[in-house]
């Protein structure tokens, strides 16, 4: 089964028809994988586009999330105008965001459902598991999970953040039949419902939006929570100031990730951040943007769940059906969610190991290196979002990235595609 829009796909197989040859082979059908796949349909390029639209933010967040970015930071890349949050709120009647207006998870997904309907046509809800070189380079060879296999010119990786949760060693003790709901230990992208823990005390560890928001939800679903944060304090979000006067302005410009110099400068030049040395690059990547909550989840937080700072968990035992942590200061009895990911690419099972060994890796880091159209070392396979953020910087954390990236890879990828 497909999803998609039958007249537009038909013109798209028109499209196609003409330039015939190995399709681009996207994996994601997210907020990248769709822009991409968007651009490379307009410019009637071959293309297959495999994985659940807007599957990451349907399942791996939690029912009440609302994004932590403006509405006007928060637009798909389309290719041509009229693709926006807000033309779909339009056209849907639908009242205009403001950067007051936190936008709620559902919203985005809905606006992604249409994004895909209006630009991209098909997406197969199949996952791909694995990909590998094909016969004759340049050329990949694609598995599906349902075991079909097809060829492709080439390979757009979009998966997002899947497969990079990271929970630190001295948790993971806790469930060694793995993390997951069920489990004594979890990450927060394994929840889409928290009432789950309606009643029972939970431990949440992390400082960043993921853990106060989960904090935050989880109080609201009357579980006992308590946030465990490393650093010495929560960073909040300070309140959007819509009308500026200019000298506020100058000081700290507007950026779609926040206000200051830095990141106006990340955001408007991420091909100038791939082009600083990696060493430069990768502490700009851990520091331009630290853990810190939105501004509008601070109520909900701050006076209300019991947070510790200055904490790290040391150790943690399980005895019978809660965790025992042992912290630097006191500890507790609970059951815990932890948060956090790591940017690696031996993380993508799907990618055979030895495509994954021929992936050169930023100096210093598990993420691949990326020419300035995200292609990696291996010809023809392409990385973007968060995955890219070591080269482009912290902007391909999020979506506003995909206006730099989406046209730029699928021009790119569009020249493996060879006409028969
Ligand atoms: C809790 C949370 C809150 C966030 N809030 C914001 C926010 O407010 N604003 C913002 O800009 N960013 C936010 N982000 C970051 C967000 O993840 C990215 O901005 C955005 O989703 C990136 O899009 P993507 O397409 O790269 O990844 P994703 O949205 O994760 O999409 C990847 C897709 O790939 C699919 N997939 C994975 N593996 C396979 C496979 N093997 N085969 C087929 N399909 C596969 C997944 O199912 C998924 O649908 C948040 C992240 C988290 C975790």
């Amino acid at each position: 089964m497909t999803q998609s829009l039958p007249g537009q796909h038909a013109a798209y197989e028109r499209a196609f028809g003409g330039r015939g040859g190995l399709p681009v082979v996207v994996v994601g059908a997210g907020p990248y994988g769709l822009s991409v796949v968007a651009h490379l349909r307009a410019a009637g390029v071959p293309v297959r586009i495999f994985g659940e639209v807007m599957g990451s933010w349907r399942h791996a967040m939690a029912t009440g999330m609302f994004l932590k970015s403006t509405p006007d930071a928060t637009d798909l890349s389309a290719p041509e105008p009229g693709g926006r949050l807000s033309d779909f709120r339009r056209l849907h009647g639908e009242s205009e965001l403001t950067e007051l207006t936190p936008i709620p998870c559902d919203v985005f997904v809905r606006y992604g459902q249409w994004f895909q309907k209006r630009y991209v046509g098909d997406v197969e809800p199949a996952r791909v598991a694995r990909v590998d070189r094909g016969p004759s380079a340049p050329g990949f060879v694609v598995g599906l999970d349902d075991g079909r296999q097809l060829t492709a010119a080439a390979v757009v990786v979009a998966t997002g953040l899947n497969g990079l949760a990271y929970i630190p060693k001295e948790l993971l003790r806790l469930a060694p039949e793995g993390a997951g709901a069920g489990a004594l230990v979890s990450h927060t992208s394994h929840h889409s419902d928290l009432s789950r823990y309606a009643g029972q005390r939970i431990a949440v560890i992390g400082g960043g939006q993921s853990a106060l928001e989960s904090a935050a939800l989880l109080h609201e679903a009357e579980a006992h929570v308590q946030v465990l944060v490393r650093e010495r304090s929560v960073r909040w979000g300070s309140v959007p100031q819509p009308n500026r006067p200019w000298p506020q302005r100058l000081a700290r410009p507007a950026s779609p990730l926040g206000t200051g110099w830095t990141l106006a400068a990340v955001c408007r030049a991420p091909g100038g951040v791939r082009r600083l040395p990696a060493a430069a690059r990768l502490l700009l990547f851990r520091r331009a943007l630290g853990p810190s909550g939105g501004w509008w989840l601070r109520d909900r937080v701050e006076g209300v769940v019991p947070v510790r700072t200055s904490c790290r968990v040391t150790r943690a035992e399980a005895s019978g059906s809660t965790a025992r942590l042992e912290l630097t200061g006191p500890g507790g009895s609970e059951r815990l969610a932890a948060t956090g990911y790591r940017l690696g690419i031996d993380a993508l099972a799907f990618l055979a190991p030895a495509l994954r060994r021929g992936v050169v890796r930023v100096p210093g880091s598990k993420a691949p290196q990326l020419t300035s159209t995200f292609e990696t070392s291996v010809p023809g396979l392409y990385v973007t979002g968060s995955l890219a953020a070591p080269m482009f910087g912290p902007m391909m954390r999020f979506v506003a990235g995909t206006e730099y990236a989406a046209a730029r890879v699928a021009r790119d990828a569009a020249r493996w595609v060879v006409a028969p």
